[in-house]
């Protein structure tokens, strides 16, 4: 931790590092697994390009606002820049270099040719109309444009931001740069470029990658038992893909109630039922299937997937913890003190660097379709991604066995080789 304490950046607190310091504890714990490549492990410390710029938007009542914004580009040793923006009041540089940070090393992990990047805007914007969030997008987009495009950086959507805002970006960046370059973002509705099955690919992934672990662990899915925290994009069409091959979700959770059947929720109901009322939630469905929340993180499963937000399982409910596999399709739901106890408790972890790269993943097929000027079928993007993320998890699980270390160190080793290799190929510049 000592080097790490001399690698932090002089715009950063170094009383209080933030998420980054998250970050370079990873990267610390990977660097002995590193070999001669460790000369190079300090580039990982340091983003490539820190963007601050300052949002100036007329509200509907005439007032002059102003919003900070953020664009970082980790590292683009393997590509251009990719990662999403995120509309958040709590938006601060660390996030934002740490998210971009766990990009590269996403992307490099399952061998997607791009660098790592994040964005975000410091807003709540459950305060502000459609009209004005729409001038904060496309004033946004305007002060970053100097270091996005289709080949240097790809923005997406993230927290709060959807394929609306993925369609302003687009064309404020066209409109200003007088061309018609449609993956300078990817997550667009399908009418400006986007690509089928993006929608779907998260959850999708998190479902392949949890049949590859459960092919590991010689665990039949027919009949499993599986408990899924989140039940929105993630969430639910993971739970769609279990439930179509014969697994039993016993138990889900969203922020309005948990519900936990033995015998196996109606997924399909259940879907049906949150499309129907989509600011309640699961609340209100079945009222004799309601358990308290606390108890979900002590129902036996097979299979625990979290996929809601960063920060669920730590230190005081991981002893309470009873599964065999848990499937991260949330980043950063896993604490490192949580990690290190399921670990202990023998819990087989896929890391959110492989387990939710199945968005990423079809992201790049939509900008691979955007600069090819040819689209592809449903059919395909579903067999690529598949080949993609089963590969990759093949791959990281080779790793694990030759180290003898996690699935997410392996992650990491394997991500820090790739992009580190380059930096060694090409050396430093002049
Ligand atoms: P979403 O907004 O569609 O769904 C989030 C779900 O979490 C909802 O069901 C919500 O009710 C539930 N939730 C929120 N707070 C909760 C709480 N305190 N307790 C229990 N449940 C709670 O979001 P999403 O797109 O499904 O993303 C979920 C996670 O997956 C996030 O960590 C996100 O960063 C990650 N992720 C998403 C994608 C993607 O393509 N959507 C890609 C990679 C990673």
């Amino acid at each position: 931790m000592e080097q790490s304490k001399h690698s932090i950046p002089s715009y950063l607190n170094k009383e209080d590092v933030g998420p980054w310091g998250i970050f370079l504890e990873q990267i610390d714990r990977v660097t002995p697994h590193l070999g001669e490549l460790s000369k190079w492990v300090d580039t990982l410390k340091h983003p490539k390009r820190t963007l601050i710029v300052d949002i100036p938007v007329e509200l509907d009542n005439g007032e002059i606002a102003h919003f900070e914004g953020y664009r970082v580009q980790h590292n683009v040793a393997l590509g251009p820049g990719k990662g999403g923006v995120r509309f958040h009041p709590d938006v601060e540089l660390s996030e934002v270099m740490a998210l971009s940070a766990w990009m590269s090393i996403k992307c490099a992990a399952v061998g997607v040719p791009f660098g790592g990047a994040k964005g975000g805007v410091r807003i709540d914007p459950k305060q502000y109309s459609q009209r004005e969030l729409e001038r904060v997008t496309r004033r946004y987009t305007a002060e970053v444009r100097p270091i996005i495009g289709p080949e240097h950086d790809i923005p997406a959507p993230d927290v709060n931001t959807n394929s609306q805002v993925m369609a302003w970006m687009m064309d404020t960046y066209a409109a200003l740069n007088g061309t018609h370059d449609n993956g300078v973002v990817t997550g667009k509705p399908i009418e400006l470029g986007g690509s089928l099955g993006r929608e779907q690919s998260t959850g999708r992934g998190v479902f392949i990658t949890a049949c590859e672990a459960a092919r590991e662990l010689g665990l039949d899915l027919k009949g499993a038992r599986i408990c899924i925290q989140g039940f929105g994009n993630v969430g639910g069409v993971a739970a769609e893909c279990f439930h179509e091959v014969g697994a039993k979700i016993i138990a889900v959770q969203d922020f309005s109630a948990t519900l936990y059947d033995a015998e196996g929720l109606d997924i399909p109901a259940l879907r049906a039922h949150c499309a129907d009322n989509p600011h309640q939630g699961l609340a209100g469905y079945q009222e004799d299937k309601e358990i308290p929340a606390e108890q979900f993180w002590e129902i036996e499963s097979d299979i625990l997937v979290p996929a809601a937000l960063e920060d669920q399982i730590n230190r005081h409910n991981a002893p309470r913890i009873q599964t065999k596999i848990l499937v991260e399709g949330a980043n950063g739901p896993t604490t490192p003190a949580a990690d290190d106890i399921l670990t202990d408790k023998g819990v087989f972890i896929v890391p959110d660097v492989l387990a939710n790269a199945g968005g990423v993943t079809v992201s790049y097929f939509e900008w691979v379709q955007n600069q090819n000027h040819y689209y592809w079928d449903e059919d395909t993007i579903y067999a690529r991604l598949e080949e993609k993320l089963r590969t990759a998890y093949r791959e990281i699980s080779a790793v694990a066995n030759e180290h003898q270390v996690s699935m997410r160190t392996a992650a990491y080793i394997q991500a820090c080789t790739r992009i580190l290799q380059v930096r060694a190929l090409c050396g430093t510049f002049p």
